[in-house]
């Protein structure tokens, strides 16, 4: 006989947490945007690692800039800070 699964059991469609337009910082510092992210930290803000992946402020382009000559950008160069 087949047991009916209280609701909350049901399976639910996955949520990414991360935001489209917006560059993370991940693993060892890289940078990655929602796109380049990967499975996990797409969906639990977590890199493969464990690591937290952080909301790299857009107000912070203008001092990475200064420090490295270009804009803050993600790793594969899909989403840029660039003005
Ligand atoms: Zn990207």
């Amino acid at each position: 006989m087949k047991k009916k699964l209280p609701e909350s059991f049901e399976c639910k469609e996955p949520v990414p947490v991360l935001e489209d337009e917006l560059i993370y910082s991940g693993d060892n510092g890289m940078l990655i945007c929602k796109k380049c992210a990967g499975q996990s930290a797409l969906y639990t803000g977590r890199a493969i690692s464990g690591q937290e992946v952080l909301a790299m402020p857009l107000s912070q382009n203008a001092v990475w800039k200064r420090f490295f000559g270009e804009d803050m950008t993600c790793e594969r160069g899909c989403t840029s800070y660039a003005p």
